[in-house]
């Protein structure tokens, strides 16, 4: 029977987790470093990109259903009204939501902690069979096996245990203690990689992922209908030969895409800082200006940590006054967006009337975008400059992630083609993009497209194949 309190002492020793992620897939190996990187991911055999990696389904889940918090929390706190929600969506990394905000029964956090509590019961319970009380306690090993380190913040994850424990039903708090849900509020927040508002995902292999602010892989789970639900998929970015380190993007976009300065501030929750081409060598620029030599946008810190700027286009630097005024003109913006993410007319208004400083990488113009891209095709006549928008997050994205193409142009490009509706010739120039990135990224997805395409053309001749294609495809994504 299973009765330790769960701590460190419960994780699995370090050859144990890796004969659990050999399980997962036979494409991954465990690995470990005596340095400050701890364990890792590297690839056992040659890579493609687009190839699926690993796939599994999380260890441990929670939703706005609210289906586990059902069974464990009081009365009184299952009757707690949905608090009212920071409306807007994506964004800057400063809309991660904060403990406070996810504490009622229906947040996807509060939900995930019953589950692990609804574990701990099975995994004690004597009228169970024997193997499922097993399962059970393997599963809170797992949970315990991805700790990494106890000593960040543990004040304040000691706080929003005590609240937690408020809420839980009388039986739920013989079972569990305050240490113990402060260690598992430690584990959620340091493996919350995967969190959104509608659901949280705690993956066992997938959390052993570097990250990299220009990783090798990505998280592709392929979204379906009827497909496993919950199963996440990783793939691989890019070509990666055998013995390379994995490792994914842990903000994501839109959240990584902003300078370096605020990924390190970011990345803190994790405990660790980024040492990737990004945050050292690489020029920033998603801190680009205006050139004021060839007018390019293209103007950035030639790496984080410098001062100096120089042209990606045209290779001049500029006078330090000019530099002085476009850091200025960066401070303010950026002041005016963390007092209102959202409604930052006059900040924009601001860039309008004066001379325009920012260039269209730079990440606060790039969130602007980004959020607006968010609300989905406009009106009819504001098509035009919505597709101008459309490739500007393009654009901005390959030149951050130093690639022409990359899955999170996938969206982009499908409304693109369906903004273009009107205009066949530049709809198929947008379609032969989302295909292509299709075709690299989700080979599998691709290819059944086309044998569904290719099926439908057999089926009506010939005549009528270009129309169907079109409609055909566009249809598929949705
Ligand atoms: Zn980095
Ligand atoms: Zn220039």
């Amino acid at each position: 029977m299973f009765s330790a309190t769960l701590s460190q002492n419960q994780a699995f020793a370090f050859e144990e987790i890796q004969k659990y992620v050999g399980k997962t897939s036979n494409k991954v190996q465990l690995k470990v470093d005596d340095g400050e990187k701890g364990r890792f991911l590297q690839a056992s055999c040659a890579l493609k990109a687009g190839e699926v990696i690993l796939s599994e389904r999380p260890i441990f889940e929670g939703n706005t259903t609210g289906t586990r918090s059902q069974k464990v929390y009081c009365e009184a706190f299952l009757e707690k009204q949905l608090s009212p929600r920071n409306s807007s969506k994506g964004g800057g990394l400063e809309e991660l939501p904060e403990f406070e905000e996810c504490f009622h029964p229906r947040s996807p956090l509060i939900d995930c902690i019953a589950g692990v509590l609804l574990c701990k019961k099975r995994a004690k319970s004597e009228a169970l069979e024997q193997d499922t009380r097993e399962a059970a306690k393997i599963q809170l090993q797992k949970l315990c096996s991805l700790c990494r380190s106890t000593a960040q913040s543990e004040a304040n994850h000691r706080e929003c245990a005590e609240d937690l424990w408020g809420a839980l039903r009388k039986d739920f708090q013989e079972l569990t203690s305050l240490e113990e849900l402060t260690y598992i509020l430690q584990i959620l927040s340091s493996n919350r990689f995967g969190y959104s508002e509608q659901s949280m995902e705690l993956m066992f292999a997938g959390s052993m992922f570097e990250h990299s602010c220009l990783p090798n892989c990505f998280l592709g789970t392929w979204q379906t209908k009827d497909g496993e639900a919950g199963t996440q998929t990783y793939r691989a970015l890019r070509d990666i030969k055998e013995g390379e380190a994995l490792s994914i993007d842990y903000l994501n976009f839109p959240a990584g895409y902003c300078p370096a300065a605020a990924r390190a501030k970011a990345l803190q929750g994790w405990g660790f800082s980024c040492t990737c081409p990004r945050c050292v060598s690489l020029p920033e620029v998603e801190r680009s200006f205006v050139c004021p030599a060839c007018g390019e946008p293209q103007l950035c810190p030639s790496h984080p940590s410098s001062s100096e700027m120089g042209c990606l286009s045209c290779g001049k630097a500029p006078e330090a006054d000019y530099v002085a005024r476009c850091l200025d003109r960066e401070a303010k913006l950026a002041q005016a967006h963390s007092r209102s993410p959202v409604a930052d007319d006059d900040a924009s208004q601001a860039e309008d009337e004066e001379e325009s400083l920012l260039g269209f990488h730079h990440h606060l113009v790039f969130q602007a975008l980004w959020q607006e891209a968010e609300q989905g095709l406009p009106e009819g006549e504001d098509l035009p400059a919505f597709q101008q928008i459309l490739e500007a997050l393009v654009e901005s994205i390959s030149s951050v992630c130093r690639r022409k193409e990359h899955p999170a142009m996938l969206d982009f490009y499908h409304m693109a083609a369906l903004s273009t509706h009107e205009d066949l010739e530049v709809q198929k120039k947008y379609l032969a993009h989302e295909h292509c990135i299709l075709q690299q990224f989700y080979p599998e997805e691709a290819a059944r497209q086309d044998a569904e395409i290719m099926a439908l053309v057999q089926g009506n001749g010939p005549m009528q194949a270009t129309g169907i294609t079109q409609k055909h495809a566009l249809s598929e994504m949705d």
